[in-house]
């Protein structure tokens, strides 16, 4: 009976981390609010015990420097030991805030953002671009910062990004040189904005190293902390961001941002970006987004999506007792989140039961089909997947499934 289908939770291979879920409660919207607003000079900073404006973060401006030393600081606050790269002719500077991890302290997870922006102008508040990533690497080391890890997670804020990623391009390199462990790094630039409100986001991939893996978490992670996302996978991912200096030294890293393709802010690189054109509900979706992944991989969790992008070969089906007098159990492990149908079709070709479970986390799920009242035979048993990646393709298995009596 349909009703009777049941799924078992106990043998799932994923299931939320109490730590995780301890974060995403901390985080405040209204928090990263307030950042954005100081960083885009609606709110006086304090830095050095007086309060100043931040009229623009453009390289080289007074504000970028101001932004510079108002992160430092909370940085500091938050009791992170912290870290700069400075680089180039117009004594451009990277900051890092960094958790060393308690197990594993030589290998790295990272959130990024670039706190640089455009216009070039006496006022440019930059607030989506990228006021909110850079509010949210605030955050994130705000709610971080109260617990440990056994891996390191590092905290950066980037700067010249406009300029043509000039202060991450600095630090992946130096990175590879020094032959850096850094298991995941996670982009955020650009959150802000969702005019159509379909709380849809972008995460952009490309294969390379673990990023397929890394963007297959962030899907998995989506539905497991029930943060409301619909998500657009792009691979190949765009490269105009600071995920794509990690990609060009052979780093894992995605990028989580408002969808550029679809729904673009039109206030990007004017004095008119400012934080009164955030969707601050899909905002903070966005962020709890990226955290979630961080702290997954924080932890050391491998669920993944998938080790591989989404095929048939990768799902598997058991079918208990088979052939079977009465009581079926169908047993079934999920590689992906997926949405799974599950019918059962007679000796004649005919449906004779259905039912569609949607948002599966991935890892083993069981159902029982009561056969007991069918006529004994050979029936068919199929599962249809529909991958909560939209970029999977779907995939269907069928089993025979023998009722004796
Ligand atoms: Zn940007």
């Amino acid at each position: 009976m349909l009703g009777a289908m049941t799924f078992c939770k106990a043998p799932c291979i994923v299931a939320q981390n109490p730590q995780v879920i301890d974060i995403l409660n901390d985080v405040r919207i209204d928090s990263m609010a307030f950042f954005v607003q100081q960083l885009t000079g609606e709110q006086a900073v304090n830095v050095n015990g007086q309060a100043d404006t931040i009229f623009s973060r453009y390289m080289g401006t007074p504000g970028n420097e101001l932004a510079f030393q108002f992160a430092k600081k909370k940085f500091m606050d938050y009791g992170l030991a912290v870290d700069s790269l400075a680089f180039g002719a117009f004594s451009g500077k990277n900051l890092l805030g960094i958790l060393v991890g308690t197990q594993f302290p030589e290998q790295i997870v990272m959130l990024g953002a670039h706190y640089d922006n455009l216009p070039v102008s006496a006022t440019a508040p930059g607030a989506d671009d990228n006021a909110s990533g850079s509010a949210a690497v605030l955050e994130a080391a705000r709610v971080f910062s109260g617990h440990t890890f056994p891996y390191t997670v590092i905290f950066a804020l980037w700067d010249e990004e406009e300029q043509g990623l000039i202060g991450s391009k600095a630090y992946a390199a130096y990175a590879a040189s020094n032959d850096l462990k850094i298991l995941a790094y996670i982009n955020v630039d650009m959150l802000g904005w969702d005019s159509n409100d379909d709380h849809v986001a972008d995460i952009h991939v490309r294969p390379i190293a673990q990023s397929i893996q890394l963007a297959n978490k962030a899907v998995m992670v989506d539905s497991l902390y029930e943060i409301g996302l619909g998500l657009h996978v792009v691979n190949p991912g765009f490269t105009a961001s600071d995920h794509a200096s990690f990609w060009n030294e052979g780093y894992t890293a995605i990028a989580i941002a408002e969808e550029y393709d679809n729904d673009f802010n039109p206030f990007w690189h004017t004095s008119a970006d400012s934080l009164g054109q955030f969707n601050l509900p899909f905002y903070e979706k966005v962020a709890k987004l990226a955290f979630a992944t961080l702290g997954e991989c924080a932890l050391g969790s491998t669920a993944t999506g998938s080790g591989e992008a989404p095929a048939a070969g990768s799902f598997m089906a058991t079918i208990h007792p088979n052939p079977a007098p009465g009581t079926v159990r169908l047993e079934y492990s999920l590689p992906f989140s997926a949405t799974v149908s599950i019918s059962i079709f007679d000796p004649a070709g005919k449906m004779v039961e259905t039912s569609t479970n949607p948002d599966q986390p991935p890892g083993n799920h069981s159902t029982i089909w009561e056969a007991a009242n069918f006529p004994a035979g050979i029936y068919l048993c199929r599962w249809q997947l529909t991958p909560a990646n939209p970029n999977a393709a779907p995939v269907e298995l069928i089993k025979p499934v023998i009722l004796s009596r």
